[in-house]
């Protein structure tokens, strides 16, 4: 039975078409033909007037107009490419980034790499020829450390502004500079409606200019009773659509919060279709399987040929595209009638009080929910159901999403800001400044790990920390692991932790893929699991079938290979030693110990942690090693903490006391709590409140410690 299941539904599902099925099939006049008739070409000779007459320009249009895949060839065509020079368009998603690119070398013609490229981090399809070159707003924000006056650039694009990604809003400060010292930059931003008048503000009243659009009434229908279940309520939701409006009435877009939400969408969908037709079947209609309807998933980790299957279209089929909200503004597909919203999305939100970051299912605003039903008004008017109530939207919603910057931890961000030389970040010029606390909780971060010294200056360690593009806990512990002689190990687990999803467990099969996941578990920890299975790929020769046989997932590993190749020229570069500790874990995991010494927890109870330094309780994620292997260890630090309806922490490593103190000497102290109680251990320290604050303690515990 197992091997007929694993020759039907696995193997058609990690194949992607044959290249053939999955070609565009639009030519090139025709291609040509589409374009001519996007709003943004109609009024295509205005809009270059406006840019040649100003440096900063704020376009604004309905998404789909043509701003992202018309404006830099807009560009091109009119010179400013000509001397040499290239036009540089951010994405504040990868996905977008790549999709886009690969759209426009589509319609000018040529090989994507070539004359237009693309660049997200770890993944570099440029080449000296390239022209036109769309990057993810990190990407452009990493140029600026290494070209401070982006001189290979004569236009830069801004897209999609109106996100308001921490990126961006870094970026918009220090081009308030950049502009001034280079009078021949262009700067064009694009926006949605919101946010423009505040861009235009930003930039001395730069011209705002707006590519007239058309868009269709779109009815909203809000769910009537609170759901409990958005997955279960999209696939009823979407297989009534199905089954009641003929297919040539338009497709239908579903946005869900992440990756794990959109397969258990895909799969439920798929399902309970196979289900309706088969009764069908049983009662002599002639129904078919699936041959009816694509249901395409779209999210970041999904590989760059799955994720281009989302603008084909097959005739005689309805098209189910599932997606994050990559497919609010980024991504426009054509032909979309029905929008169906879970009305969630997954943010990263960090909370300075506690120095927590973590990431959480948080309700959008109500400027996404209309954006998201907007989506159904394209071509035609179109009905959105929400899946949600009325009073939800009313009672629950923001009316515009909160900007990154004001939700996130910034330690990365300042430190890049520091190497840049902003040494004072109170006059750094922000669209809307971040809480002073995030500010002050992240330098203290900083702080700790080292790259701030105690006046607030970068230290050498963190000068070193910002040449790498990795978070400050991953830069940390690799430059740390060259010096304690395991580089080359932390190099994987760093590689290994910046890819999606290594292990495959697909519905069917999920016994046999956990059983598969669990011979590579080291029982104390996830980072020395990826570790192994690392090892293990290489010592066969790094193979595919391997992987498929022991349930990996070929292609993630396949990147953390490519990432640890880069990682390995960059350390090579910057004379960061790569050694290797053998078969000596332990200095591993205290270097991982290094890393995160600041995510701690102590084991409580039987099953559940606290959090060393703000007592929240925590849950190993049960796909982690340590999870019921058996006694939990006292001590562990982690990598990421999920939030949802428990807290759990991902990601687990196992760690000695003693270490925490080594490497947290400015959270932890030994203490007995009470005298008579022999319950002897870790605890945090009180928060410190400001920077001043911590810095005064940190030196009396440096004194403490003489003493002792
Ligand atoms: P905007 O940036 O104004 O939202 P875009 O430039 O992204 O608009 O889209 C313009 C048109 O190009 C839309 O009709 C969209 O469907 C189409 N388009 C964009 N990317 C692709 C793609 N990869 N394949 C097919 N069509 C695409
Ligand atoms: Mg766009």
């Amino acid at each position: 039975v197992i091997g007929l299941k694993e020759t039907g539904k696995d193997s058609a599902r990690s194949d992607p078409e044959t290249p053939d099925q999955a070609q565009h099939s639009e030519s090139f006049e025709q291609i040509q033909a589409a374009r001519k008739l996007l709003p943004a070409y109609k009024v295509k000779s205005e809009l270059l007037r406006i840019i040649r007459d100003n440096q900063v320009v704020i376009v604004i249009g309905e998404t789909g107009s043509g701003k992202t895949t018309q404006l830099a060839q807009f560009l091109k065509e009119d010179g400013y490419c000509n001397d040499g020079q290239s036009i540089g368009c951010t994405q504040p998603r990868r996905v977008a980034a790549m999709s886009v690119a690969t759209r426009v070398a589509l319609e000018m013609g040529v090989k994507l790499g070539h004359e237009v490229g693309y660049s997200i981090r770890f993944e570099d399809k440029t080449s000296h020829r390239t022209r036109i070159k769309f990057m993810t707003d990190g990407i452009l924000l990493r140029e600026t450390l290494m070209s401070s006056m982006l001189d290979k650039y004569s236009c830069i694009i801004m897209d999609e502004a109106h996100e308001r990604s921490l990126n961006t809003d870094i970026l918009f400060g220090i081009f308030k500079n950049l502009l001034s010292a280079r009078r021949d930059l262009k700067l064009i931003i694009t926006s949605a409606t919101m946010n423009a008048a505040k861009f235009s503000q930003f930039f001395g009243a730069a011209p705002l200019f707006t590519i007239p659009g058309r868009t269709f009434p779109v009815q909203t229908v809000f769910s009537r009773h609170p759901v409990s279940d958005y997955v279960e309520s999209a696939i009823v939701q979407a297989s009534k659509i199905h089954l009641s409006f003929p297919i040539s009435s338009g497709d239908i877009l579903i946005f869900m919060t992440g990756q794990e939400d959109i397969e258990a969408t895909c799969e439920g969908l798929r399902e309970k279709l196979t289900g309706i037709y088969a009764k069908k079947k049983s009662r002599g209609s002639e129904a078919e399987e699936l041959d009816d309807i694509d249901i395409l998933p779209i999210y970041s980790a999904l590989p760059a040929d799955v994720q281009g299957r989302i603008f084909n279209s097959t005739p005689n089929k309805r098209k189910v595209v599932v997606a994050t909200n990559i497919a609010e503004t980024s991504l426009t597909v054509d032909g979309i009638k029905y929008v169906i919203d879970c009305g969630y999305s997954k943010l990263k939100v960090y909370n300075p009080q506690i120095g927590l970051d973590s990431l959480q299912m948080v309700p959008i605003s109500m400027a996404s929910a209309n954006q998201r039903s907007g989506r159904a008004g394209r071509t035609g008017p179109g009905i959105a159901y929400r899946l949600y109530t009325e009073d939800s939207f009313f009672d629950d919603m923001y009316v515009q999403t909160i900007p990154e910057i004001q939700r996130t931890n910034l330690s990365n961000t300042l430190l890049l800001l520091k190497y840049l030389g902003f040494s004072d970040l109170i006059s750094f010029p922000f669209v809307d400044p971040p809480p002073e606390q995030i500010t002050i909780s992240s330098l203290f971060e900083l702080w700790t790990v080292g790259a701030l010294d105690n006046f607030g200056e970068l230290t050498k360690l963190g000068r070193q920390m910002a040449a790498f593009p990795l978070q400050p806990p991953l830069s940390k512990m690799l430059l740390n692991a060259s010096m304690s002689g395991c580089s080359e190990e932390i190099l994987t687990i760093v590689s290994m932790l910046s890819v999606p999803q290594i292990f495959y467990r697909p519905k069917e099969r999920q016994e046999e893929s956990d059983q598969a996941r669990a011979r590579f578990f080291v029982p104390e920890s996830d980072h020395l699991t990826l570790l192994n299975v690392y090892a293990q790929w290489k010592a066969n020769n790094y193979s595919a079938s391997w992987c498929r046989r022991h349930f990996l997932q070929f292609k993630s590993l396949q990147r953390a290979k490519d990432i640890r190749e880069q990682l390995t020229v960059l350390m090579e570069r910057k004379n960061v030693p790569l050694v290797s500790s053998g078969s000596d874990w332990d200095v591993i995991r205290k270097c991982i110990c290094c890393g995160y010494a600041h995510q701690a927890g102590r084991l409580s109870g039987l099953s559940k942690y606290a959090h060393l330094r703000n007592g929240l309780e925590m849950r190993v994620h049960p796909a982690s090693a340590l999870f019921g292997a058996g006694d939990l260890p006292s001590y562990v630090v982690y990598h990421e903490m999920l939030l949802t309806t428990n807290e759990y922490i991902n990601m687990v490593t196992a760690v000695d006391p003693l270490w925490l103190i080594d490497y947290g000497l400015l959270f932890y102290n030994i203490s007995r709590r009470k005298e008579e109680e022999e319950d002897q251990g870790l605890y945090a320290d009180e928060s410190p409140r400001s920077l001043k604050d911590s810095i005064d303690l940190a030196i009396e515990r440096a004194l403490m410690k003489k003493e002792i």
